[in-house]
């Protein structure tokens, strides 16, 4: 079987809440199954990559003074990243990183932060600080053919409008906005989500389907992925489900 590439982009600048265990648990459910899994890491100055070589690319959340270090940096890889996207590779953001590929991030001092604009929507956070989107969250997502309600925790200033596509519908929490109805952004190789946790350890469906993805990316047979042992990952979930959703 092919080995699965995967590129981890400024995880030493965009790693709030643990995000980088996202890749531990993509690796780890990779090695259960005997599938090879290579994950490199971009960041600031390093050599430019060949971004459409990768099955993914994966971007973590961070705070507005990261993401401003960070921007003139990501600017220069649009075109890579860009023509990789549109070749098929799987984009997976998490909250800062969801709001750099839309249009730009307002920060809560009114500046701009531009985006790679690979997607219509846009960020912007209040004037105020204390005005944050923070706590667990309930997100029920169909994407995986089956229903799954996605466990997560979000803190966020940016609100963000303008998503046609999102993850999904919102059971608990707030999402792309204050007390908005969806969260995140998604389309066939993109899943943008607020979710930090890291989300994929509490949601192993999502793991999964980004692994599927990209073992049968370019393949014209497909491979079904062995199944794994979820039980103790489906009890965990279950508790913070029974909590937040009986409230
Ligand atoms: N700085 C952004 C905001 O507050 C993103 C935060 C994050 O990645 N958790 O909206």
């Amino acid at each position: 079987m092919k080995t699965v590439k995967i590129l981890h982009m400024y995880a030493d600048m965009l790693d709030l809440y643990g995000d980088s265990g996202n890749m531990e648990v993509i690796g780890y459910r990779c090695r259960m199954r005997g599938i090879d899994c290579q994950v490199d890491t971009y960041s600031i100055d390093s050599e430019m990559p060949d971004f459409a070589s990768y099955d993914l690319i994966y971007i973590g959340g961070g705070a507005d003074l990261e993401q401003q270090h960070i921007s003139a940096d990501l600017l220069k890889c649009r075109e890579g990243i860009k023509k990789a996207y549109e070749s098929g590779t799987f984009l997976f953001l998490i909250c800062g990183g969801y709001q750099l590929m839309g249009k730009y991030y307002r920060d809560a001092d009114g500046n701009d932060i531009p985006g790679l604009g690979l997607f219509d929507y846009f960020t912007v956070a209040p004037d105020s600080r204390k005005l944050r989107c923070i706590g667990n969250i309930v997100i029920r997502t169909t994407f995986t053919g089956e229903t799954v309600d996605m466990v997560g925790f979000e803190n966020h200033g940016g609100q963000t409008q303008g998503v046609k596509t999102p993850l999904g519908e919102v059971l608990c929490g707030n999402g792309n906005c204050s007390k908005s109805k969806y969260e995140g952004y998604f389309e066939k190789n993109v899943i943008a989500t607020y979710s930090h946790g890291p989300c994929l350890s509490k949601n192993p469906e999502i793991a999964d389907y980004m692994i599927s993805y990209c073992v049968n990316r370019g393949s014209d047979e497909k491979t079904e992925l062995k199944k794994l042992d979820d039980t103790l990952e489906k009890q965990c979930r279950q508790v913070m489900l029974d909590r937040l959703l009986s409230k």
